[in-house]
């Protein structure tokens, strides 16, 4: 994919996007980047390629999706934008933090909420369709790009695995629905960009996933 970039950040090895629009401007999703160093590598990219960050989108609110938003609020001028759903899983993350023994930022401001279900979002000429896709947490969402066949997928389905469900909020049979009405409707060459691991197909994960597939077979739908 020409025109996204991605970058592993924190100590939870989290996948933050950068969707280039062609424009002179790009979104981020899910900011990790939680030191320095990794704010400063993510600005050299910027810089690199051109073009200023005007949009932040977020696909929840864990933690290590989030402890970037203030640094990209204060560098870029805007807030992250969430779906109201996971409202919760927003104000719990500075707890995680100080739970985990984390230095975290205060959470800036958030921009506009995120809309229902097929609202499509612009990202210069791309569009993105929002999809709900809870199960991991409460107002998890997903970002499809139609035209260049790919997802923004955070943590719902990974290569080989799906995200865990054991953290409030969570639910694995309406995660396993999540994958199968909101993913598994997608052709098989979209390309599914994880909030955690490489990129996978939904082909693949369809055919072979150990936990939901398309057989109806994996270990969440028996
Ligand atoms: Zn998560
Ligand atoms: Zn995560």
């Amino acid at each position: 994919m020409n025109h996204l970039h991605s970058f592993r950040f924190n100590a939870f090895s989290e996948q933050t996007y950068l969707l280039d629009h062609g424009n002179g401007e790009a979104t981020v999703f899910d900011p990790g980047m939680s030191s320095l160093e990794e704010r400063f590598h993510f600005e050299k990219a910027c810089k690199t390629l051109g073009v200023v960050v005007t949009q932040c989108l977020l696909t929840h609110a864990h933690l290590d999706h989030v402890m970037g938003t203030a640094w990209v609020s204060d560098t870029f001028g805007c807030g992250p934008r969430l779906h109201p759903t996971d409202e919760t899983t927003w104000t719990q993350a500075p707890i995680s933090a100080k739970l985990y023994g984390i230095d975290m930022d205060e959470l800036p401001t958030r921009g506009e909420d995120l809309g229902k279900q097929g609202t499509e979002i612009s990202c210069g000429d791309m569009k993105l369709e929002i999809r709900l896709a809870p199960g991991h947490s409460k107002g998890h969402v997903v970002f499809v790009c139609h035209s260049q066949k790919f997802v923004i997928g955070g943590d719902v389905l990974f290569e080989g695995s799906i995200g865990r469900t054991d953290l409030p909020g969570g639910n694995p049979d309406v995660l396993a629905q999540s994958i199968t009405e909101q993913l598994f409707s997608l052709e098989d060459d979209y390309i599914v960009y994880p909030g955690h691991g490489g990129p996978t197909s939904i082909g693949k994960e369809r055919a072979s996933n150990p936990f939901v597939n398309g057989a109806g077979t994996g270990m969440l739908q028996q």
